[in-house]
């Protein structure tokens, strides 16, 4: 935490100085030739490619086709049959060689041109690799792609007709800022985002050798829409961690909205439906959220499983006491998650089974029912208390990390404005 501390002053600094735009960043390096120049005598290091030095090495790269065999693959670079059979074994223990996908590059590394290769490398992602070496002993080891971490900053603004993950995109952001800035700031609902609406974003840039590579998430989030500006600070401690409001109350919701992503609501609560099915007037006690069969279904908040089982209306069902009030049910499961049962407990945002259309249903979709001291309530239309603030002793350690995130915010004003409007600091 004390380092970006120390970035976030740096950051305010360029500020100051009048690099003010919409983006910027500080580069570790500019800071580091700086303090390099001082030293007199510097030792060339080795340039290391997946551990290797690339000066005595050479790698060979080609993308793995569909359909052809990693075995194939190695044999035509005179790898021979005993050989790959114990790297197949030995991969079972790190990374099995039937998990290396097509699509992807499977590189070579040869200490000559002239000679037949030791080892290769797979990587599975960005920041992960795994080097197979068959020279004279085989073995299977996992590395991790070094990157670098920048604080940067951004602030942006929805446009009419646009989303909110349109606006970051126009800053060169990509679809997760659009998850972390929505878990940052739970409290807005950014479906309801207005043109106009503006936001600014401290947050850590990873790059592998100069090239972004994505978000390593939100430091600190302020989001106005008319009057109303709403901020999220990223706080951990040896207890807490997560996203504090300016009291210090957790930006996280009692309940989730809704117990599937990417759905839409295909029929609300109502007390006086038509039922689809059965064609009588009957109370919709619940909200129906469509989605395609097999989507996985969450629990809205934690809690303790009561209900796993079926019935010929709801279907494989679920339902779950939240506390001493609120319980909630997810119905026409096509399947549970395996491995819960009556008495099992779940983490808010845990999955508990999966769309289907079991039971009376038209069509996939989860019908979710909320109870309140008893009672099925439309939880759209509840206002849920918030979840407990940090304990009194907790406070001022928060309250100094807030307070610096604060002071950047306020040297910096939207991007729509001339002038920051200052962020409130005060102490409940
Ligand atoms: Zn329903």
């Amino acid at each position: 935490m004390k380092e970006y501390r120390s970035e976030l002053f740096l950051l305010a600094s360029a500020l100051l100085i009048g690099a003010l735009g919409g983006y910027l960043y500080l580069n570790k390096s500019d800071i580091t030739t700086a303090q390099s120049a001082v030293a007199k005598v510097e030792i060339q290091k080795p340039v290391l490619k997946y551990g290797y030095d690339v000066n005595q090495h050479h790698f060979e790269s080609y993308p793995i086709k569909y359909g052809s065999f990693i075995g194939d693959i190695l044999a035509a670079q005179d790898v021979s049959y005993n050989k790959i059979l114990e790297l197949e074994k030995k991969a079972e223990e790190t990374f099995s060689l039937r998990k290396i996908m097509a699509g992807k590059d499977i590189t070579f590394v040869k200490k000559s041109e002239c000679i037949a290769p030791q080892s290769f490398i797979y990587a599975p992602d960005l920041f992960t690799y795994y080097e197979y070496y068959f020279g004279d002993s085989i073995s299977v080891r996992k590395g991790e792609v070094p990157f670098d971490e920048c604080t940067e900053f951004v602030t942006g603004t929805i446009r009419a007709g646009s989303t909110l993950s349109e606006a970051l995109g126009e800053k060169g952001l990509g679809i997760a800022m659009a998850d972390q800035l929505e878990d940052a700031l739970a409290q807005v609902y950014f479906p309801h985002a207005q043109p106009g609406d503006q936001f600014k974003i401290i947050f850590k840039q990873k790059y592998i050798e100069g090239a972004p590579v994505g978000s390593g998430g939100i430091l600190a989030a302020s989001y106005k829409s008319g009057n109303s500006e709403s901020f999220g600070f990223y706080y951990e401690n040896e207890k807490y961690q997560g996203y504090y409001d300016v009291e210090g109350t957790p930006n996280k919701k009692t309940f989730l909205r809704a117990p599937v992503k990417a759905s839409r609501i295909s029929s609300y609560f109502n007390p006086n439906r038509l039922h689809p099915v059965l064609k009588v007037r009957r109370a919709h006690l619940g909200t129906d959220y469509a989605a395609p069969r097999g989507t996985e279904i969450f629990s809205v908040a934690d809690g303790i499983i009561t209900h796993r089982s079926y019935t010929k209306g709801n279907g494989n069902y679920v339902k779950i006491k939240h506390d001493g009030t609120y319980q909630s049910q997810y119905l026409h499961m096509s399947k549970f998650k395996s491995g819960l049962r009556v008495g099992s407990r779940v983490k808010q945002g845990e999955v508990i089974g999966y769309v289907g259309s079991t039971g009376l249903a038209t069509g996939p979709h989860v019908c979710f029912r909320f109870w309140k001291n008893g009672r099925q309530v439309n939880h759209l239309r509840e206002n849920f208390p918030p979840l407990d603030p940090m304990p009194a002793e907790s406070l001022p350690d928060y309250y100094e990390v807030r307070d610096e995130y604060l002071r950047f915010f306020n040297t910096v004003p939207y991007e729509n404005e001339t002038e920051v409007v200052f962020a409130s600091m005060k102490q409940p």
